[in-house]
């Protein structure tokens, strides 16, 4: 049955998968529109069934406590992160899940190397932990606007063009790291069309509840659309590997992306199949008397033992 359910999710998740050391051009190789052949009703039955598999595989998770998982998530303004977040993690304890969200650096985090920051929120072990925009903004937005590269005051032997393809070597060993020492890095990319995304930002405009969401520096942003893109390609091709594969989550629909989302970390968590800790000879037999006490102090007996 565990298996039959693991089967299906592999499956489910499988077109979304980047393959390791394939070349992706995002525009011709992933639809923001798939949905596979579902209806939304069937789609939010099957998210309700993926959010209680969430909680019954990290409650494994935290009573193990020694494997930890990152989930990073990328995706361009209004693609749904935070509702991705929100839904996904309905499910879960509070008390095992860190979510932390980068913007643009402080003062101190820009003093120190571009990984600093986000190895300060790593997860602990049992926990998950979420990045809300990861590392991967380092290989993004800063590429896309030179002016936050310059920022970070790299000396100038590091600054040369190559520094694309060093960062890019130099996360894909930091992940190596992680995974090796017991974290896995699952990565998603809420893939979403320039055209949904225009209809989003009108409907953040028209409707007062939903202004607050909205910044003109969204539209500014929109602007570099095709260069964002291209960095996606790339950062997509060169950082998809068998340790940290990148999931493309077709996010114009967002039922279907929040169905993607928990897919994939479900299929993590069920690789990682975290147990509960079972217990030795010793503590069997302390459990045993502990029993013992806590039934002697039943209120019932106390009486009987009073008036008898
Ligand atoms: P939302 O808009 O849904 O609240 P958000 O993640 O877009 O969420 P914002 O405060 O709007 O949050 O934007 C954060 C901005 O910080 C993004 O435009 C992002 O590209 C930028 N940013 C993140 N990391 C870096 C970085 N290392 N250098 C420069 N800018 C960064
Ligand atoms: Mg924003």
């Amino acid at each position: 049955m565990a298996d039959a359910r693991a089967r299906r999710i592999a499956q489910f998740i499988e077109p979304l998968r980047v393959a390791p050391g394939s070349t992706v051009d995002l525009a011709g190789d992933f639809d923001p529109r798939y949905k596979a052949a579902m209806s939304k009703g069937e789609g939010v039955a099957l998210l309700a069934e993926g959010v209680e598999l969430l909680a019954e595989y990290q409650a494994r998770l935290a009573a193990q406590d020694s494997r930890g998982v990152l989930l990073c998530l990328q995706a361009m303004d209004a693609a749904g992160k935070d509702g991705t977040i929100q839904h996904v993690m309905s499910g879960l304890n509070p008390q095992g899940v860190r979510v932390s969200s980068f913007k643009v650096p402080s003062d101190e985090e820009i003093d120190h190397d571009y990984l600093w920051r986000y190895a300060c929120r790593l997860p602990r072990r049992g926990e998950i932990g979420i990045f809300n925009r990861s590392h991967y903004e380092e290989v993004l937005v800063v590429r896309v606007h030179p002016e936050y590269l310059r920022r970070q005051r790299l000396p100038q032997e590091s600054s040369d063009p190559g520094v694309w393809e060093r960062r890019f070597r130099e996360i894909n060993e930091w992940e190596r790291h992680l995974s090796d020492n017991g974290f896995s890095v699952v990565k998603v990319f809420l893939n979403l069309s320039k055209e949904e995304q225009r209809r989003r930002f009108l409907s953040r405009i028209d409707r007062p509840e939903k202004n607050w969401k909205f910044s003109s520096a969204d539209v500014r942003e929109r602007r570099h659309w095709d260069a964002y893109q291209r960095a996606y390609s790339e950062v997509l091709s060169a950082t998809s590997t068998e340790w940290a594969p990148w999931y493309v989550i077709p996010a114009d629909r967002k039922w279907f992306a929040r169905i993607c989302a928990a897919a994939v970390l479900g299929h993590a968590l069920m690789e990682i199949d975290p147990q509960y800790p079972t217990v030795g000879e010793q503590a069997r037999e302390d459990l045993k008397t502990a029993r013992r006490e806590l039934e002697r102090e039943a209120p019932d007996a106390r009486s009987r033992a009073v008036g008898g």
